[in-house]
C-alpha cells in the first residue's frame, strides 16, 4: 500500500510539473515504453516508474524523487509488471483496517480506488448517501443524515469486531480532529492515512470538478474551510 505522504507527493506541484517535463522529453521520438518497447497510444496509459523505489524515508530527496534518470516512462501494464502485481503471491498485501481522512476534495476515493483489492469493504458516507437517497453523487438530502450514520455506525461496529468476511477495511472521513481520529483509530487497530492537500488546492480542484459540487460551489467551499478551521494534527 502506498503511504498518505507518498500520495501527497504525486499530488503536489513539483512532481506534476516533474512529470509533464518527462513525457514531453519523452514523447519526442513517440510515445514509446521503456519497458517493452511498444508504443504508448493514450496519455492516461502513461506511467512514470521509479527506478529507486520511493518510500517514505527517501521522497524528499530529489535525486530519487524527481531526478529523470532514476525515472522510467511505461505503460500501466508493465508498471505493473515492474512492481510484481500480477505475479501470483508477490506483493500479496495483509488485511488492514485504514481510516482515509482529508478535507473534502483531498483525493481519499483516489487513494481508496488505488490501493482497494476485490474483496475489501469501504465505508464511505457519500457512497451510502447515494446508496438510499437514489440521488446523483454528492447531493445529500439532509434528513436522510440519521439513517446514513445508522448505516455507517453498524458498519463501523462490525469492522471493530471484525464480524463477517472483508479483507481490507477502508473508512472514509473528514475526521480533522487529532483526537477524535485517534480515537477512532485505537478503537478500530486502524492505521490513518491523513492526506494533507492544502485549501488551496482543494479549492483549486473544486474549480475544476463537474460533477455535482461544481454547481454548489459555495456550500462546498465552506466545507473545505470548515474542515480546516477544526484540523488538529
Ligand atoms: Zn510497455
Ligand atoms: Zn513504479
Amino acid at each position: 500500500m502506498s503511504s498518505g505522504v507518498l500520495h501527497n507527493f504525486y499530488c503536489s506541484k513539483e512532481w506534476i510539473r516533474f512529470r509533464e517535463m518527462i513525457i514531453q522529453d519523452r514523447s519526442k521520438e513517440g510515445f514509446v515504453c521503456e519497458e517493452c518497447k511498444g508504443l504508448i497510444f493514450s496519455v492516461s496509459d502513461i506511467h512514470i516508474h521509479h527506478i529507486t523505489e520511493l518510500t517514505e524515508q527517501n521522497y524528499q530527496n530529489k535525486l530519487i524523487s524527481l531526478n529523470p534518470d532514476n525515472v522510467m516512462m511505461v505503460h500501466k501494464v508493465c508498471h505493473d509488471k515492474i512492481h510484481g502485481r500480477f505475479c501470483s503471491g508477490a506483493r500479496k498485501k495483509e488485511r488492514g483496517i485504514y481510516i482515509v481522512c482529508g478535507p473534502p476534495l483531498a483525493g481519499k476515493h483516489t487513494y481508496v480506488e488505488q490501493n482497494i483489492s476485490t474483496g475489501d469493504m469501504v465505508i464511505d458516507m457519500d457512497r451510502l448517501f447515494e446508496a438510499i437517497s437514489f440521488k446523483e453523487k454528492y447531493n445529500k438530502p439532509d434528513n436522510l443524515k440519521y439513517n446514513v450514520f445508522g448505516i455507517k455506525n453498524l458498519l463501523i461496529d462490525n469492522v471493530k469486531t471484525r464480524y463477517g468476511d472483508f479483507k481490507s477495511a477502508w473508512i472514509i472521513g473528514g475526521y480533522p480532529n487529532k483526537v477524535e481520529r485517534e480515537q477512532l483509530a485505537n478503537k478500530l487497530g486502524a492505521e490513518i492515512v491523513l492526506l494533507e492537500v492544502p485549501k488551496e488546492e482543494c479549492l483549486k480542484r473544486l474549480e475544476n470538478t463537474f460533477d455535482y459540487r461544481h454547481g454548489h460551489f459555495k456550500e462546498w467551499s465552506q466545507y473545505i474551510e470548515e474542515w480546516f478551521f477544526h484540523f488538529s494534527k
